[in-house]
């Protein structure tokens, strides 16, 4: 990751890898764990893992970025997510105590904290709390981001995969062209 020149790709879990629909709306067709005949690595005390399609982290993979967990899992990601679904250990953001300020502007908690870890780089996040707000806010100090709201409900989904790797080639071969 050191001297890359691949956008960062800033990634949540509640919501984006673990959709909340199943359990608020039991649909018959519905989100069950998925199968894959081994157990959540430390999971067990969290049955949410067994929720997040293990297909997604080789389509996380194969985009071109450099990956960064963005989530209140924190290193938890690392270990009951990373291996779940196929993934190697993670650089981790670290977030600060929650600031008023945010709340008064509207910002989401963790937008300042991303930009400043971004450190310039371009950036992709990906989220289900991104509001016009935090859009707006980060145009306004950053302007190389993408942030893509994805639907709670439905976690994230092959449009979405499609929009962030149309995206990130564009800032990639930007970078490197
Ligand atoms: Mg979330």
């Amino acid at each position: 990751m050191i001297g890359s020149t691949l956008p960062l790709l800033f990634l949540d879990v509640d919501g984006p890898l673990i959709p909340f629909g199943a359990a608020r709306q039991q649909l018959p067709n519905g989100y069950p764990p998925y199968r894959t005949g081994r157990e959540p690595q430390g999971a067990g005390a969290n049955p949410l893992v067994s929720r997040i399609n293990p297909a997604h982290g080789p389509r996380l993979l194969a985009l071109p970025c450099d990956l960064v967990w963005a989530t209140t899992w924190m290193s938890d990601a690392n270990e009951c997510i990373s291996p779940w679904i196929g993934l190697p250990e993670l650089p981790v953001v670290v977030w600060p105590e929650p600031s008023n300020d945010d709340e008064r502007g509207g910002l989401h908690w963790k937008t300042r904290t991303l930009l400043d870890w971004a450190a310039g780089r371009s950036f992709a996040w990906v989220d289900d709390e991104i509001t016009d707000a935090d859009r707006a806010w980060v145009e306004a100090h950053h302007g190389r981001a993408l942030l893509h709201r994805i639907d709670p409900q439905r976690g994230l989904m092959d449009k979405d995969f499609a929009a962030l790797d149309e995206w990130l080639r564009l800032r990639a071969g930007h970078l490197n062209g």
